[in-house]
This record gives structure tokens, sequence and C-alpha cells, in this order.
């Protein structure tokens, strides 16, 4: 995309505010037919048949980002990743976004290319425009905000607050990878800052590296839950852990929940991971974040339509409020489930 600018290092003030917008955003194209206008003028313009949804979230190096580890490529897709996913937790189409940065002068033309180039792939595959943003200098860091905007028929949208008692609670994909894969590259630049010519071995950690680095938001699952016709009553995505976002489905739906131990999906990397770093895989599964797959209820009666689905696994059912939240664990005890950690490691409750 950017090609034979890789060698040089171009500072931010030899291209000006304005010539860094018109560099950087020189590539995006406009696909969606509700772009009507984009980059360029004082705000873009949009028109969207059906209701609107909008959503932003704001990414802080060193709140949540690292850069030690998180290639700049990776941490554009990232940031865009993390705003579809929840368009598709509203179970909506995204269709545009809106990308801003404020970042000290330590960064370069070719950094901010990077950035950029991620964020342009993210755009690319999940097929929505960039359509705008705000670019001003920081004293410190990188921050990055992104609004993602998509559309939805009024009666598809699912909300957190429509499980009913019995409704059977559903998890696309496994958890605890992105979670484990921060620890192994933690781990690394650990092992990196005390002898620099260490070669980092992640082969081995591939897919749960990769689940940390570059998140996939499940446009695919809001796409199959159309095509299986199946509504969720209730949807979230997974961005804090399965334990939390658990929490807010039964607070705003006013129920409670039995979560089953041994129903729990998780990968075999992550299996063996746990074990390398000596954590109780359901303690990662309940409380690692960062996943982005989406956690939904569904009515009983379209138990047909998603048994046996490859992409989704049934972890457990809705109940009454007065019964609360649990874990039926692997021996069949109930231990209820806190905001973050069943298992006394926080036993801090959310609001
Ligand atoms: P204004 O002064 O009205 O905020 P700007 O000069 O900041 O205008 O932006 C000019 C155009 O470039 C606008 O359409 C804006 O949305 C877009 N833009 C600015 N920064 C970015 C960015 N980082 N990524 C994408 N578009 C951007
Ligand atoms: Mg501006």
């Amino acid at each position: 995309m950017f090609q034979n600018t890789k060698e040089s290092k171009t500072k931010l003030s030899e291209l000006g505010e304005f010539g860094l917008i018109d560099h950087l955003t020189q590539f995006f194209k406009i696909k969606q037919t509700s772009t009507v206008t984009s980059i360029g003028d004082d705000a873009a313009v949009l028109k969207h048949d059906k209701h609107t949804v909008v959503t932003t979230d704001l990414l802080v190096e060193g709140v949540h980002f690292d850069l030690a580890y998180m290639p700049l490529k990776h941490l554009g897709y990232k940031a865009v990743m993390v705003n579809l996913s929840d368009v598709y937790a509203m179970n909506a189409k995204a269709e545009q976004i809106t990308v801003s940065i404020a970042c000290s002068n330590r960064f370069t033309v070719e950094a901010l290319e990077e950035l950029y180039s991620g964020i342009a792939t993210a755009a690319e595959l999940y097929d929505v425009d960039v359509v705008g943003g705000d670019t001003t200098s920081a004293i410190k860091g990188l921050t990055i905000s992104v609004t993602a905007i998509g559309q939805a028929e009024k009666e598809d949208i699912t909300y957190r607050s429509g499980a009913k008692p019995n409704d059977l609670l559903v998890v696309s994909g496994d958890l605890g990878g992105a979670f484990l894969g921060l620890k192994v590259l933690q781990r690394e630049n650990e092992v990196f800052k005390v002898n620099p010519d260490a070669q980092p071995d992640l082969e081995k950690y591939n897919y749960i590296v990769e689940r940390q680095l570059k998140p996939e938001a499940r446009k695919d699952i809001v796409e199959l839950l159309a095509a299986l016709e199946v509504k969720p009553t209730s949807m979230i995505d997974i961005s804090d852990g399965l334990s939390s976002e658990l929490m807010h489905l039964c607070k705003h739906s006013k129920v409670g929940a039995n979560l089953f131990e041994d129903k729990l999906p998780l990968d075999p990397m992550c299996i063996s991971t746990c074990e390398e770093f000596k954590l109780d895989s359901t303690t990662v599964v309940l409380n690692g974040g960062e996943d982005y797959e989406l956690l939904f209820t569904v009515d009983q009666n379209d138990f047909k339509k998603i048994k046996a689905n490859p992409h989704l696994t049934i972890i457990g059912h809705m109940a009454e409020q007065t019964e609360g939240i649990h874990l039926i664990s692997r021996m069949n005890t109930k231990i209820p489930i806190k905001a973050r950690g069943w298992n006394g490691m926080n036993e801090e409750d959310e609001d």
C-alpha cells in the first residue's frame, strides 16, 4: 500500500496535519451505498434506511496496549475489531467507521502508515467504509479512537435486556485464548528485556498470540444466526470476560443463570498453556477478556437450529433472578459467579 517509504523515518511535521490526513486516507474507497459522502468535508453524510447503531471505543497506550509487543499494524486492525464487535453484538451490520488519533512526535509518518494499513485491512475484510476522523498531536504516547456505525431492522436488534428464564445461553468460538496470548507475549517481552538477542519462540503459541494481536469480530456469527433464522433474545460481546458479560446480561434482563463448567469451550492450546502457566482454565475462561466472541441467549424452541453447530456452544441456561448466577462445577457443586472471578481472585463486584 505505502511502498518505498519503509526505510525512511519521516517526521510528522514534514507533512503537516492536512498533508498527513491526505496521505493516510488516500487509499480508502467507498463501497457502502449508505455512504453519501466521506472524508474531505466537514462531516460525512450517511443515508440509513433502517435503525442506526453507533458505538465508540478509545484505546490508550500504556492502558489498553503496549507497543513493546503490539505491532502498529495489528493495533490498527484491533482498534477496528473491538468496535465492529459491538455493532455485531447488537445483531446489526457495520457499514462505516471513523478513526481519530492523537500521537506524540515520537511517531513517524511510517509508523502511522503501519497503523493505517491495519485499519485499511480491517475495513476491507469487514466491508466498512472509513468516512472520517480527527488527527491531533499529543504530548505523550498514542491514543486511538474508532467509532463504528451500522444498521439493522428495528425488530432484528438484540439488546442486553431480552433474556428470559430457561433461555439457552450460547457462546461463539472458544474462550481464554486472547488472555493466554497476552501472557505469552508479556513473558517473551520480559525475556527480551534481559537478553535482547533472545529469539522469541512464538511459533507453538500461534493461535493464542493471534487471538491477542489479531482478534476477529464475529460478523460471521450474525450472518449465521440470520441464516438459521434464530434471533437471540439478548446478546453481548465478550470484551471483559465471560463472567462479567454474563452478569451484564443477567442484570439488564433481570434474570439469573446457570453456567456449566464442563461445557466451557476451550482450545487444546489454551488447556496446555494453562498447564504451563499453572493457571486454572476455568478461571481463565471466566475472567480473561478480549476474545471478542458473542455471548447470547436463545429461546428453548430454537435448540434444534443451533445444536451441533461447530461455531456455537450451549454453555448454560438462564434462570429466575432470585436463583442468582452460578457456575455448576464438574463436581456438580454450585459456585456463585462474581463480576471478576468466582474463585476469590478478585472479590470486587461491578456496579
Ligand atoms: P475539521 O477541521 O473540520 O475537523 P479536519 O481537517 O480535521 O477537519 O479533517 C478533514 C477531513 O479529514 C474530515 O473529513 C475528517 O473527517 C477527515 N479526517 C481527519 N483525520 C482523519 C483520520 N485520522 N482518519 C480518517 N479521516 C480523517
Ligand atoms: Mg478535525
